[in-house]
């Protein structure tokens, strides 16, 4: 677990959050950080984390917690600039769907598409799409 603040080194939300690993971010703090899904459901899909590691909600200290749903209501408002319409989510556990166990909430853009969740294998987030939306999203 190492210091308690960057986590395992073999969970990749760490990772990301030490900015060991690439991402495309468009908010953090000193206890969150928010960047965009790799592979989107829809265009602006974004992942919020704290940077402590945990995997899930119910793993994580009261003050983290609090620091995400900050975080969450930051990033929802610069959503609102793409769309007022999204779904947020938070998957725990594996028979719900969680693949990353690093505790996160999705914002999910909602642009009056059919429901992304059922549709195809969700294509890879391309640098030229990240770039437009990290100008997009990542000023306050
Ligand atoms: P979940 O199913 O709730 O665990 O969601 C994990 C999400 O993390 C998925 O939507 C993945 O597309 C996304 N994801 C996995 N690896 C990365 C990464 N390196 N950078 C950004 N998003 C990622
Ligand atoms: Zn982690």
């Amino acid at each position: 677990m190492g210091d308690g603040t960057t986590g395992p080194t073999d969970c990749i939300f760490c990772e990301i959050a030490a900015r060991r690993a690439p991402s495309y971010i468009v908010y953090e703090d000193a206890s969150t950080v928010a960047f965009l899904d790799l592979f989107p459901f829809t265009r602006g899909h974004l992942l919020v984390i704290p940077k402590r590691h945990g995997a899930r909600l119910t793993d994580i200290p009261f003050n983290d917690q609090m620091a995400m749903v900050r975080t969450l209501d930051e990033v929802c408002r610069r959503v609102e600039r793409l769309t007022p319409d999204y779904n947020v989510a938070l998957n725990a556990g594996a028979k719900a769907g969680q693949i990353v166990f690093h505790v996160h909430f999705h914002v999910i853009p909602r642009y009056g598409e059919a429901n992304p969740f059922l549709g195809p294998g969700r294509a890879r987030l391309s640098d030229g799409d990240a770039r437009e939306l990290v100008g997009e999203l990542a000023r306050g």
